[in-house]
């Protein structure tokens, strides 16, 4: 007799975009919806849930950007994404929909799908960063995800400089990201800096996207260029702090900017290699995501059949 597949919803929250799928039990995705987060987070959440679920489902897992109080199923602090703050998701969810439903940081469940079905299926010991709005990140540990807050996007490479939305000073998101890209790069126009990026989206500097920007460096802007190698360098400076000091067998790079592999990526590990220790440098595969931009609707319906699992133990 054949057994049957069971399904779950998982869902990505990030900054700037929410993507909802239906994934089976073997980490498959059988449809899924991306919208912008911008506005209303929570009624177009619901509204999309209803979309993409068919037939049954054994449960919802959600990953957020920001730190998320599980017990209470809410999210404690988001600095890309204030209005999910304090909202009662998991209960809202949960009374719509009538199935169990689990909460998770959006970067460990996106750690949690590279580990189950992706580039970190082989390793025990990896480092995921989600590199896209913020930095994020998701620790691996004795083939276990650690169960830490891993915010090191928010880790200080820089004591006297500019504050982050999360209240610290110089952390890496405020250099590496594509948020601090897209600023640099309106902050330069704006005092009249020659760029191939005045020409795009139809002059309107406020609407350059990280993409627009690594197209413009591939086409030789200077300025583009520019922004990519100094915000790659900041990266480096961060990786060779997670290498000191988790001595990974991977780092796993997942996010929209890891798609800057050229320049950005190549920037930060050549900036890792100078500063790491040579042994642990040279022991550490630096990667992309092979889920690339669905880890985290994977990883967090994969919450879902991980709790499942532990709820059922299989009889001996
Ligand atoms: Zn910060």
């Amino acid at each position: 007799m054949s057994r049957i597949m069971k399904y779950a919803i998982g869902i990505d929250l990030g900054g700037t975009s929410l993507r909802v799928a239906l994934v089976s039990e073997e980490g498959e995705i059988v449809r899924k919806i991306k919208k912008s987060s911008a506005e209303e987070v929570f009624p177009s959440l619901l509204e999309t849930i209803e979309e993409v679920k068919h037939g049954d489902i054994i449960g919802i897992g959600l990953g957020v950007a920001g730190i998320v109080d599980r017990g209470k199923g809410r999210v404690f602090s988001s600095p890309n994404l204030h209005a999910v703050e304090g909202i009662d998701l998991v209960a809202g969810i949960q009374r719509k929909f009538n199935v169990p439903v689990y909460i998770e940081n959006d970067a460990n469940v996106a750690t949690l799908g590279e580990k189950l079905c992706g580039a970190g299926k082989n390793f025990q010991n990896f480092v995921l960063l989600t590199l896209g709005t913020g930095i994020g990140g998701g620790v691996i540990y004795k083939g276990e995800l650690l169960d830490v807050s891993a915010e090191l996007g928010h880790m200080s490479i820089n004591a006297d400089a500019e504050k982050c939305p999360c209240g610290n000073i110089g952390c890496l998101e405020n250099y590496a990201s594509a948020r601090a890209m897209i600023a640099k790069a309106v902050a330069m126009l704006e005092k009249g800096t020659e760029s191939m990026l005045k020409e795009c989206c139809k002059g309107s500097i406020y609407k350059i996207t990280p993409e627009d920007i690594y197209n413009a460096a591939l086409e030789g802007d200077t300025l583009s260029r520019e922004i990519l190698r100094e915000a790659g360098r900041a990266l480096g400076v961060g990786l060779a702090n997670l290498i000191n000091i988790f001595s990974p067998e991977a780092i796993i790079l997942a996010g929209g900017l890891a798609g800057a592999w050229s320049i950005y990526v190549q920037e930060a590990i050549k900036e890792a290699s100078r500063r790491a220790f040579k042994d642990l440098f040279d022991a550490v595969k630096i990667i992309p995501s092979s889920l690339r931009d669905e880890a985290g609707v994977v990883g967090a319906a994969s919450l879902v059949f991980m709790e499942i699992a532990k709820s059922n133990p299989p009889r001996s």
